[in-house]
């Protein structure tokens, strides 16, 4: 790896930047608009988009991983290994969640009804929501019975980072590479270093993009090497949930191209330029309103 693609070299060249902009990390790893229009509309012009569908499936379905694993790391600092009690006060999660964000749901529900919304999703909102649950409720309860057999005399703390072994949504500041002071990693693995992301929708190439980013703002703030990446993907298929890891190596050449995203983009916001259309605009763009 060119030690000079290290995020630590974050005042020289070619990771210095070079003007003086914060972006946030999506608006450099997410490629969706080809010319970078979006970016231009939002920071230049200050328009803001209209999150569609999936984006707002998407968030829910974030927020819903982020809140059991969450809590369950709170389940087992206040019950310590007492499995049953953990597992049972978790499988009660789902309503909860529910609750606390009926608005969304219910507006999920009435675009999915209306006439605008994508005729390839048979299942509705709750029935994925619940397929997530159901996916997460057994994937961490069988960690959690797992770690106890083999451990007999552990304690709570050790029991959640081997359970939970990653921090959700870390907290991180990108301004030493001119991204924004206030970005949040989805998950960060602790035991061998590396970025996870999670998307719902197809695999893009630019998406490692995301990983990258993260992984050169924590090799800034931390001074320690980050080589592992991994996307994962999940989907409903045929009716079911369907999920896949893209593991890879931050190579220098994702090193590389993530740095031209952000001087690109960072160009486009300085000179003020508008970059005109992409070749491809899809109407589900959250700016396509903008540009018809
Ligand atoms: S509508 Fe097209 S040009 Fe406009 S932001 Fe979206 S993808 Fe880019």
């Amino acid at each position: 790896m060119a030690e000079e693609l290290r995020g630590w070299n974050w005042h020289q060249p070619p990771l210095e930047p070079v003007y003086e902009i914060r972006l946030p990390l999506y608006q450099i790893a997410g490629k969706y608009c080809s010319s970078g229009r979006d970016v231009y509309l939002n920071r230049v012009e200050k328009k803001s988009g209209t999150p569609n569908l999936a984006m707002m499936r998407g968030a829910l379905f974030h927020s819903l991983i982020s809140f059991l694993l969450v809590r369950t790391k709170k389940l087992i600092y206040f019950h310590g290994t007492n499995y049953e009690t953990i597992s049972r006060e978790l499988s009660g999660s789902l309503s909860e969640f529910m609750e606390k964000h009926a608005e969304a749901i219910r507006k999920i529900e009435e675009i999915s009804n209306s006439g605008n919304a994508d005729k390839g999703e048979p299942l509705t909102i709750i029935d994925c929501l619940e397929q997530v649950f159901n996916y997460e409720f057994y994937s961490i309860t069988s960690r959690l019975q797992d770690v106890l057999t083999r451990q007999p005399y552990i304690g709570e703390d050790s029991l959640a980072s081997q359970v939970v072994p990653f921090v959700l949504e870390q907290q991180l500041d990108g301004s030493f590479l001119g991204l924004s002071p206030y970005l949040r990693s989805d998950a960060y693995v602790f035991s061998e270093p590396m970025i996870v992301d999670l998307k719902f929708g197809p695999r893009e190439p630019f998406h490692r993009l995301t990983t990258t980013g993260y992984a050169l703002v924590m090799e800034a703030l931390y001074d320690f090497p980050i080589n592992i990446g991994c996307v994962v993907y999940c989907e409903f298929k045929n009716r079911r949930l369907h999920i896949q890891k893209d593991f890879h190596i931050i190579n220098d050449e994702l090193r590389q191209w993530f740095i031209e995203e952000r001087d690109e983009k960072m160009r486009i916001v300085y000179d003020e330029s508008d970059p005109g259309r992409a070749a491809q605009c899809d109407e589900k763009c959250p700016y396509f309103q903008f540009c018809i």
